[in-house]
């Protein structure tokens, strides 16, 4: 049996951070298990589904590398499918058409309600043979007796008394199948043998038991996930801040970092706070999956970026980086002059997130406007044109421009004026950056390059002696 689960979001808004991880645990499975892992898009509901939503789910799906086995299925290409299954539970006797008028619905349930009852459908058309109308909708007829346990392999047992269930709608009206239905149909036709997603379709399951029995389809195994809370212990929603998996990216985060993050929500082996995705692989088990909800810590997964951006490849950053240079206005594919790897060394110490990175990595494409008024106020005092004049004639003889003969430049020329080297290095470095913050003056040096570097000396200087 070749193990097959599948992510099956509605595309209704973002995918969001509880989403990513349904996807991430489902893809995680298959993966371990040498399987399939299916993307479905459960975009029945016309009026709420959109293109922009399916989009953000293919994007963010991509961003964080979950891979699918087969090109994405959208339930709105099966609806002959959804049909044909409709009628053969008709045919079979598992479902009947029931004329019941909304008002007859709503009176009902305000009976029952007056009377602390479960709110449900009383089976009025059950058994009686009403025929086809543009006012029928379609019900399955769940079995009276009996119960139905569900084997979850993240909560246990769960058992339901059918009693419990009333009979579900699975055709509207207008002939269009209902949830329940199309889930079914698409687990069957999918041969799904692991239906992993989020505890909010509990109440779904028995039913779609329900219907798959009837169908003599084999039963997949289930896992419900529980809900991330926000520090608040709400469901984890917008106001925490961000929820959208391509918001994370926005805000500067790697994928590898998210997903690290994303796999100890709820799930645990042992001690282990850092998987490389071989390892999730590896060690993930739907057994190691915790039961309760878990509550999404903003500041973990921040330091999970640092960890990410301080011992990752430089090279695998890069891509990631000229993203976010591109966000704030700078083609770094175009512009080559400054090494990326080794720009990714010298900031990734200061940096937490990639637009931080981004953002401190702008004066080596882009002329600052003004210089830092604190800074300059500091750096720039009676004299230090001198210093500016000094360097720069040295730098301008400089053959190679290298880090250690950048550093020697700074050296001899505090030797020379016989200057502390923080009073050279000081208002070099705002000369240059526009700013006291920089990685080390050498590493700052060699990134920016000559012809730069020549520049920012002048302008300092005859900023100095306006
Ligand atoms: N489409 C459903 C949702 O987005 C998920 C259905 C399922 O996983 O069975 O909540």
């Amino acid at each position: 049996m070749t193990v097959t689960t599948r992510f099956a979001p509605s595309p209704t808004g973002y995918l969001h951070v509880g989403g990513a991880r349904t996807a991430l645990f489902s893809w995680l499975y298959a993966r371990k298990h040498n399987g399939t892992f299916i993307l479905r898009i459960e975009d029945t509901d016309l009026e709420r589904s959109t293109q922009e939503s399916v989009q953000a789910i293919f994007d963010g799906m991509e961003w964080l590398g979950l891979n699918y086995d087969t090109e994405p299925t959208f339930q709105t290409h099966n609806f002959p499918r959804y049909k044909e299954i409709i009628g053969k539970l008709l045919q079979t006797g598992h479902a009947y058409y029931c004329d019941c008028s909304k008002e007859e619905l709503e009176t009902l349930r305000e009976q029952q309600m007056a009377a602390k009852e479960k709110p449900r459908y009383n089976g009025k058309c059950r058994d009686a043979h009403k025929s086809q109308s543009d006012k029928t909708v379609i019900r399955f007829k769940t079995p009276i007796e009996g119960a139905i346990t569900i084997a979850d392999l993240v909560k246990g047992d769960i058992t339901v008394a059918n009693k419990e269930l009333d009979d579900l709608v699975i055709a509207r009206t207008e002939g269009s199948p209902t949830y329940n239905l199309t889930v079914v149909v698409d687990d069957m036709d999918m041969k799904i043998t692991h239906v992993i997603r989020g505890d909010d379709h509990i109440n779904n399951t028995p039913r779609q038991i329900n219907i798959l029995k009837a169908l003599n389809a084999p039963l997949p195994e289930y896992a419900h996930l529980p809900m991330i809370l926000g520090s608040d212990g709400a469901r984890l929603s917008k106001r925490h801040g961000a929820v959208s998996v391509m918001q994370f990216r926005d805000e500067g985060y790697l994928p590898q970092a998210l997903l690290n993050y994303l796999v100890r929500l709820g799930w645990s082996h042992g001690d282990q706070e850092i998987f490389s995705i071989d390892e999730m692989i590896e060690h993930f088990d739907l057994n190691d999956v915790n039961g309760a909800a878990s509550t999404f810590n903003m500041e973990k997964l921040l330091w999970l970026n640092h960890h990410y951006l301080m011992h990752s490849e430089p090279s695998e950053i890069v891509p990631h980086l000229i993203w976010h240079l591109g966000a704030i206005g700078i083609d770094a594919n175009t512009d080559k002059s400054v090494d990326l790897v080794e720009l990714v060394k010298a900031q990734r110490e200061r940096c937490k997130t990639l637009v931080e990175m981004a953002n401190a990595s702008r004066y080596f494409y882009q002329e600052f406007e003004t210089y830092d008024e604190k800074s300059a106020k500091k750096a720039f005092s009676e004299g230090s044109d001198n210093v500016l004049s000094e360097l720069k004639t040295a730098f301008a003889d400089l053959q190679t421009w290298e880090k250690e003969a950048l550093h020697d430049v700074v050296k001899n020329t505090a030797e020379k004026l016989e200057l502390g080297l923080g009073k050279v290095a000081q208002p070099l470095r705002v000369a240059i950056c526009g700013s006291g913050v920089s990685p080390s003056i050498d590493i700052t040096l060699a990134l920016l390059g000559k012809e730069k570097t020549l520049a920012r000396l002048q302008r300092a200087i005859s900023h100095i002696q306006a």
